[in-house]
């Protein structure tokens, strides 16, 4: 999964925030750090934030300017954040022309942690979507524990699954079925939610060449990928950390369901074939 080197990068797509400090902007005061305390204490939610900083900006709007490192395929072939901006822009490209009022939504790296429209947020809890704020969030350090705490084998093409899925949310969001996906278990509402968006990551890489912004996918990258969606599935994570595994409290599906919905909107690259809901799982 590589970007063409000509391929032009849309940074505007993307926010930097790492190494803000945790999402709490500069300049809150003795004030802002009494109120940012106690807010972790208290597990408060953003907006009591802001209002506990009396106007400041919280998370606010400073970023890094990746705008010049990152113009070209090439610059995605020398820098991992590159490479990622150019899958978000490949990845919203095809969604962009497949969904009818399509909006863009905005990925915000961050180091630490964040204030989301979702609230407050660490690292700890991986890659994520924010509905309410259409917004996805990923500390680029989870591809990292991808491979070294999920044992995933990595490599581009896994990160490109995990950025699509999140994207899969999006869609999701903006089609409205987000709010179908509740309750727990194998073939529970929350696991046929995310079992779709892996099928919409794998519709994406059917049609990531037309984009524009990629080079044709080898067999290879595929197997990145599937390999990925091995690795984040439920049982295998259960396996790792609590030494059995419980299908009643699955919330994303087996690794053996995620690589095949992946491989379902591979395979179709049809959105409609994604319909994970009425599906016998
Ligand atoms: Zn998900």
């Amino acid at each position: 999964m590589t970007i063409r080197p000509d391929a032009r990068l849309d940074t505007g797509q993307v926010r930097d925030r790492r190494g803000m400090g945790g999402g709490i902007a500069v300049g809150g005061g003795i004030a802002g750090i009494i109120a940012v305390v106690m807010f972790l204490m208290g597990g408060g939610d953003a907006s009591q934030l802001v209002g506990a900083l009396n106007g400041e900006t919280v998370g606010g709007q400073q970023t890094n300017d990746l705008s010049q490192e990152c113009q070209t395929g090439a610059d995605a072939a020398s820098r991992d954040d590159c490479r990622i901006i150019g899958y978000v822009n490949s990845i919203q490209a095809y969604w962009g022309g497949e969904v009818a009022g399509y909006r863009l939504a905005t990925t915000t790296f961050f180091e630490g942690g964040i204030n989301t429209g979702c609230g407050y947020a660490t690292s700890a809890v991986g890659p994520f979507y924010c509905p309410p704020d259409f917004g996805i969030y990923i500390d680029l350090g989870f591809f990292d524990a991808l491979t070294t705490r999920l044992g995933a084998e990595g490599g581009p093409f896994a990160e490109a699954y995990i950025i699509a899925h999140e994207y899969g949310h999006h869609v999701q969001n903006l089609v409205g079925t987000t709010g179908s996906g509740s309750g727990a278990g194998a073939e529970g509402a929350s696991v046929r939610t995310e079992l779709q968006a892996d099928c919409y990551a794998g519709v994406w890489a059917s049609h990531a060449v037309g984009t524009g912004f990629l080079q044709p996918i080898t067999q290879d990258q595929i197997g990145q990928a599937l390999d990925a969606a091995e690795a984040v599935g439920d049982d295998r994570i259960q396996e790792r950390t609590q030494g059995q595994v419980n299908p009643e409290t699955w919330t994303h599906g087996s690794s053996e369901q995620r690589q095949e919905w992946f491989r379902i909107g591979l395979d179709t690259g049809d959105p409609t074939a994604c319909d994970t809901f009425s599906a016998d799982l």
